[in-house]
């Protein structure tokens, strides 16, 4: 049950010293309520107190962290079932299997494709995150020759899945690069968990459905808390319902041993459904989900879908307030005026490029709203886009002396003409009007 205010107020020194940064106690009380503020910050706090609170107000889900540097992965540390209650924080990561009766050329080609698994998306880089590097072989020795080449080749965190002879090959190999490693089960825990320790990487716990599971990750968890967890399910109705529950159990009922990240590996075979089955898994509530899909073309549509779950609802998607020169811009080219909105940015540059006009873009700074909303918000009307324009500088790149708005906020552009002195062209509604409107105005700059 999570505490309230005054059930942590009780445990603070009451002095109102101001250290922590709050003007009371109670105040810091409150803040540590509701997520804002952490027992650190109160340096009087009384051993008692810590570990009163300690483990009561510990987030949820614990953070465990996979790979090092760039290539870093952060897990856990949800706070919510539902994105609009406040925001999940960090998105599931994709982990595409790599098997180790791959060697030489096959193995180098399959490293570089899966490198390659990096695609744009509005302006964001979007890639897979872990290479899962598998013992289909049966065999240690090789399990550590292919774990090796990928760890030297692979861009990505790794996922070491293999029995306790092959994980004991290869994980000293490759532990400065802290692999996750996968699994300790009823029956090798001792020797996982010990692996994992000596080498200080995170491991997976895998039992066989709620209660195994549980029991099992209490026992793991006496002596090492870096862990994972894997229901170990082989459908995904099973699988789906065991994560949903385990996630309601660690945040409403703060059930301990569920309160750790989830893997789920998919179970279908053909391509399609394996992704639609991935998909669940990102929506509720995997960490990590492990697929063998490894086409661009595949992973785009999955990877778009945790783009968009885990995207703050409270912070729109924006682009830096600026000029954006798109194509081979001249001084005749139009200057189209939109919104930072992400969407409506990237729809604009969509269009501007297919109608192979080049142009310029402003952007202009709505606090990434798009164009009605911003319009209805007074942030996309005559006097800040006559403000942002000019100090942007665009109208000395060009020797005409107008610009074009989009056709939905037409009502403004009397008085965004008296606001800026230049001409206010009424374009389309839609960006996907932008081509025709582009060819008939502007034929002389088709490219
Ligand atoms: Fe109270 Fe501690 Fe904050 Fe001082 S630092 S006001 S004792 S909570």
């Amino acid at each position: 049950m999570a505490l309230t205010g005054l059930d942590i107020f009780k445990q603070l020194p009451k002095t109102n010293c101001k250290d922590c940064g709050s003007p009371t106690c109670l105040a810091f009380a409150m803040a540590m309520a509701n997520g804002k503020a952490s027992l650190d910050m109160c340096p009087h706090a009384s051993e008692a107190a810590k570990e009163f609170l300690g483990s009561a107000t510990a987030p949820p889900v614990r953070t465990v962290k996979v790979g090092v540097g760039e290539q870093e992965i952060v897990m856990g540390d949800e706070t919510v079932l539902f994105r609009h209650d406040k925001t999940f924080y960090h998105p599931t990561a994709i982990a595409v299997q790599i098997s180790d009766t791959l060697s030489g050329a096959e193995l180098d080609a399959k490293i570089a494709k899966v490198n390659g698994l990096v695609m744009d998306r509005v302006g964001q880089k979007i890639a897979i995150d872990l290479v899962a590097v598998t013992n289909c072989s049966g065999n240690a020795a090789t399990f550590k020759a292919a774990v090796e080449a990928v760890a030297a080749k692979a861009n990505f965190a790794l996922l070491l899945v293999g029995d306790v002879a092959a994980l004991e090959a290869a994980v000293p190999a490759v532990a400065a690069k802290k692999p996750l490693i996968h699994a300790a089960t009823a029956e090798n825990w001792e020797k996982v968990v010990a692996l994992a320790k000596a080498n200080n990487c995170p491991v997976v716990v895998k039992g066989n459905g709620l209660d195994d599971t549980a029991a099992l990750v209490e026992k793991v968890a006496a002596q090492y808390k870096e862990l994972v967890i894997d229901f170990g399910n082989t459908s995904q109705s099973k699988t789906l319902g065991e994560m949903v529950n385990a996630r309601r159990l660690a945040i409403k009922k703060k059930f301990r041993p569920f309160g750790y990240p989830m893997l789920a590996c998919t179970q279908a075979t053909e391509a399609r459904e394996e992704i639609l089955e991935a998909a669940t898994y990102v929506a509720k509530y995997a960490s990590i989900v492990c697929l063998k899909a490894d086409e661009k073309a595949q992973l785009l549509p999955l990877m778009a879908w945790r783009m968009n779950i885990y995207t703050d609802p409270q912070k729109p998607m924006a682009v830096e307030a600026k000029v954006y020169e798109i194509g081979d811009v001249g001084p005749d080219c139009p200057v189209y005026v939109c919104t930072n909105f992400a969407l409506t940015y990237f729809a604009v540059e969509g269009e501007v490029v297919g109608s192979k006009i080049p142009g310029y873009i402003v952007a202009v700074d709505t606090d990434g709203s798009s164009v009605l909303t911003a319009w209805a918000a007074g942030k996309f009307v005559a006097e800040p886009i006559a403000e942002f324009v000019e100090k942007t500088g665009i109208m000395g790149k060009v020797n005409h002396k107008s610009i074009v708005i989009p056709g939905y906020v037409a009502i403004i552009s009397g008085k965004l003409k008296e606001k800026s002195g230049l001409d206010v062209i009424v374009g389309p509604q839609e960006a996907a009007g932008i081509p025709a409107f582009a060819k008939a105005r502007y034929p002389q700059l088709m490219k």
